[in-house]
Formats: structure tokens, sequence, C-alpha cells
């Protein structure tokens, strides 16, 4: 392999302060970085310069796939930018993504070809970070997370050798690849096990009146309900004149069967304040391309509240759920049946925590002047953390933090461990630490 510096790679690629395409080389989804140096990787063999360079300079690289993260604006490092690493391509039932794919161009390749992954719900979002973090999306229950599916991958490490990695070569760095976060090296290609897939039915449900009765009802329709049907409640305040305020219930089917989808949907449809907004057959990447991406010229207020992957949505957590909508009035509420597929992967098997949960949950305020202050803002937060406590984990995808203290509300002690183990064998130096970060044993 030769050994390969900054200088050996086409003009264009390295973007330094001052140059002409500096400002639009720093900028990502939800802001503009501050890096030392910006590499515009289009070849593994630039990843590996970069890589190489960074360690040489004691530099932090920041791995940029889809580029929605908070880690974007960490000051300092190499931003190693896989943008141009968008490859994909379908070979039998398996998809190979570059690293710098997006989940919009996945979905449409994949449908060419009749077929269809589990991934995040919006076009933008990359499946690098999405993947890395477990990933949780429409197919969910009825395929697993994005990492479930992924079977390969190519990596290049912090030394910078190029890796395949399978179950039989490099198992442990599958294992953790597998929602262990991006710690462990640059993936340049993902390889991942796709599914039969023609169209899904797609509905979404008006939501008034007291969320209460409606979270019950749907918890136990969901309990039973067939593993292709995937559900979100959400509701959002009155913010963007452009958005909608109010209560939705939003499902997707796996599959055409318009009828089928109904039916799962019968008992939610007979509720009081419940009415149908829209139900019908949608292909899966127009559905990705609807979802409303982030907008770097109006980033989101930041929020106080949280996240957590719930066992059970008990009566208590309903309550204290709704109750926290209530009592803030600028503020978000969102729950995510799991369950199906989700729960099928043995706990041990990947790096994901919290199998056994049947509902992701979210809530926060978001921190508008007025309505947030410092009066009120540890009550809020005391509010979100009697929620969180009910719950087995946090799912760091869904953070804005960049606190490393969260990874022990991500992960077991025993994954942290064996993470740790991984991390100290394969990026010893933690290289590759913007990310929710696990240090080397
Ligand atoms: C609009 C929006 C919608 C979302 N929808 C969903 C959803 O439906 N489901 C869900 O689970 N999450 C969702 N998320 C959260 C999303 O999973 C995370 O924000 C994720 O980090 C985004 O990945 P990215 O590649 O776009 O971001 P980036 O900022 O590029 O990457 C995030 C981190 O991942 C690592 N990384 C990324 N690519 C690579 C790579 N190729 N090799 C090594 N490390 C890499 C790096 O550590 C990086 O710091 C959404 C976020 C947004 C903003």
């Amino acid at each position: 392999m030769t050994d390969l510096s900054l200088t050996d790679l086409a003009a264009g690629t390295v973007v330094k302060p001052g140059d002409d395409d500096w400002d639009a080389a720093r900028a990502f989804h939800s802001g503009v970085g501050e890096p030392t140096i910006i590499v515009r990787a289009s070849t593994v063999d630039d990843v590996r310069a970069a890589v190489r360079y960074a360690s040489s300079e004691r530099l932090d690289v920041m791995v940029r796939g889809g580029g929605h993260s908070a880690w974007g604006a960490v000051p300092g490092g190499v931003t190693l930018d896989l943008d141009a690493l968008d490859d994909i391509r379908v070979e039998g039932d398996l998809v190979h993504a570059g690293g710098g794919a997006t989940w919009g161009a996945v979905a449409a390749v994949l449908a060419e070809h009749g077929l269809g992954v589990s991934s995040g719900d919006t076009a933008s979002v990359g499946v690098g970070g999405l993947t890395l973090g477990g990933g949780i999306g429409w197919m969910v229950r009825a395929w697993g997370l994005a990492a479930d599916q992924l079977v390969g991958a190519q990596v290049v490490t912090a030394r910078g050798e190029v890796l395949e990695v399978d179950t039989e070569s490099h198992p442990d760095l599958l294992w953790a690849l597998r929602g262990g976060g991006g710690n462990f090296g640059v993936v340049t290609r993902f390889d991942f096990r796709a599914h039969p897939l023609t169209a899904v039915v797609f509905a979404t449900l008006g939501v008034s009146g007291d969320a209460r009765p409606v979270l019950r009802a749907l918890r136990e329709t969901m309990r039973d309900a067939p593993r292709e049907l995937t559900v979100t409640y959400m509701d959002v305040p009155a913010m963007d004149p452009n958005a909608p305020a109010g209560a939705t219930i939003t499902a997707c089917w796996i599959g055409d069967d318009e009828d089928a989808a109904r039916a799962a949907l019968a008992p939610l449809l007979a509720l009081e304040g419940v009415s149908e907004t829209e139900l019908g057959v949608r292909s899966y990447p127009d559905i990705l391309m609807d979802m409303p991406a982030a907008d770097p010229d109006q980033p989101m207020p930041g929020f106080v509240g949280g996240n957590t992957l719930l066992e059970e949505l008990t009566d208590d957590a309903v309550d204290r759920l709704a109750s926290f909508r209530e009592a803030n009035q600028a503020s978000v509420l969102f729950l995510r049946s799991l369950g199906g597929a989700f729960g099928d992967v043995p706990q041990g098997d990947t790096a994901f925590p919290a199998r056994h949960a049947t509902w992701f949950a979210m809530a926060g305020a978001f921190d508008v002047p007025g309505l947030v202050h410092d009066g009120n803002r540890p009550l809020i937060q005391a509010e979100w953390d009697a929620i969180e406590a009910l719950g087995a984990a946090l799912y760091g995808n869904f953070t804005v933090s960049t606190d490393p203290a969260l990874v022990s509300r991500m992960y077991s002690p025993e994954t942290i461990a064996r993470l740790a183990e991984v991390k100290r064998r394969w990026d010893p130096q933690n290289l590759f630490c913007r990310n929710h970060n696990v240090r080397p044993a």
C-alpha cells in the first residue's frame, strides 16, 4: 500500500481557509464549521491520505457523511467530506452504498430493482451517520434497524489500512459498526441486504383532543399489529407558517395491500378525535422526499428534553409525555412504535441498545426566549429526566448534544467495555472522536 500524502491528491480535494470555496465547503446542514482543513474525498486513497495527515498532525477527524449531525460545528480538526463517495450499486439482493450516499438516493436506486432497505425517514440524511448509530425508520418493525441489514463494509482504519469487513473478516468491527457510531474508522462503502419492495401504504391521521386515550389506543393497536405496520405520533407547536402544527399519527405499511393497512388502522380510525387525512399506496422514495429536510438558513432552536427507548409505553409514561407537551407551549412530542423485527435481534448481536424496547419517545421544549428561561429550564429538564428514567436507553442519533457523558446513557456498561476494546484495537489514538465518543480501553 503506497504512502499517500495530501500533496498527492487531485486539485480541489484539499480546501484551506482563504480558498475561494472555503465557505461553501465548511457549511453543513445545520450550520457552518470551523475546521482546520477540509478534504473532499472522492476515492478511498483520498480518505487514506486525509487519515494519515490527521494522524501525523494529531488532528481529530470529523467524518462527514450526510452532514446532519452537530459534530460539524466542533472547531478544529480535519473535516473529511465523503459527499462525492456516493456510488450506489445493486448486486442481487445486496446494495453497496458509498460512505457519503444519502437515503433518498439509495431508495431511488433500489426502487428500480423492486427492492428496499430499512432507512431513516428523510431523503437528505446520510447513510453513514444514521446506520452507524442504528437507524430507526418506517421499516423498523418489518426489517429492523438500518444497521441490522448491514452485512459488510469497507473501512479505512486510523492507521490508513483498507479493511473488508463482514461476519467472517473482522467480525468485531462489524458488530461495533452496527450501532456503535462513527468511532472505529471511515466507512467508505456500506453493504446492506435489501428486501423485495414495490410500494408502501402511507397514511396520515389527524388527532384532536386529549392525547392520553389516543396514545393508549395506539399502544394496544401496535401490541398485536402485523409487523408490516409502523406508526409515529407527533405533536408539534405552531412555529413555522409552512409547517402544520398539531397532532398526527403517521403510518407506513410495507407492501401495497391497502385493505390490510386499513384493517390494521381501523381501531385508531374508530377513536373519537381521530380522522383520516390521507391513506393510499405510495412509492417509498417519494415518502422520503416529502419529509422536511433540515434547513441551514432556518436552524431549529435547541430544546430542553431528550429521548428514550421505552420497554413499555405504560399509562404512567403516557401521562407524563402528554403532560410534558401540555405544560410547555412550544414543545414537540414524538413517538414511534418498535418491536417486530427490531426486537428479534438478540441483544449482543449488535452494539445497539434496548432490543426489548417497544416504543421510542422524544419530547422537548424549544429553547425560545420568553418560553424557556433560567427560571423554568431546570424544572422542564427535571420533568424530562423523570420520563427518561422510565426508559432503557438514550438513542444517540436523536440527540443534538455533543456531550461525551451521553455515552453512558446510550449503552450498558458491558457494551461500552466491548466497544472500548474494539476502539483500542482499531483507533487507539482516538482520531475518530467527533461522535458519541467511546474512549479506547
Ligand atoms: C432532518 C433529519 C431527519 C432525521 N431522521 C432520522 C430518522 O428517520 N431516523 C433516525 O434514526 N435518525 C434520523 N435522524 C438523525 C440522524 O440519524 C443523525 O443526525 C445522523 O448522525 C445523520 O447522519 P449524517 O451522515 O447525515 O450526519 P454526519 O454529520 O455526516 O455524520 C454523523 C456522524 O456519523 C459518523 N459518520 C458519518 N458517515 C460516516 C462514514 N461514512 N464513516 C464513518 N463515520 C461516519 C461521524 O462520526 C459523524 O460525526 C435525522 C436527522 C435529521 C437532521
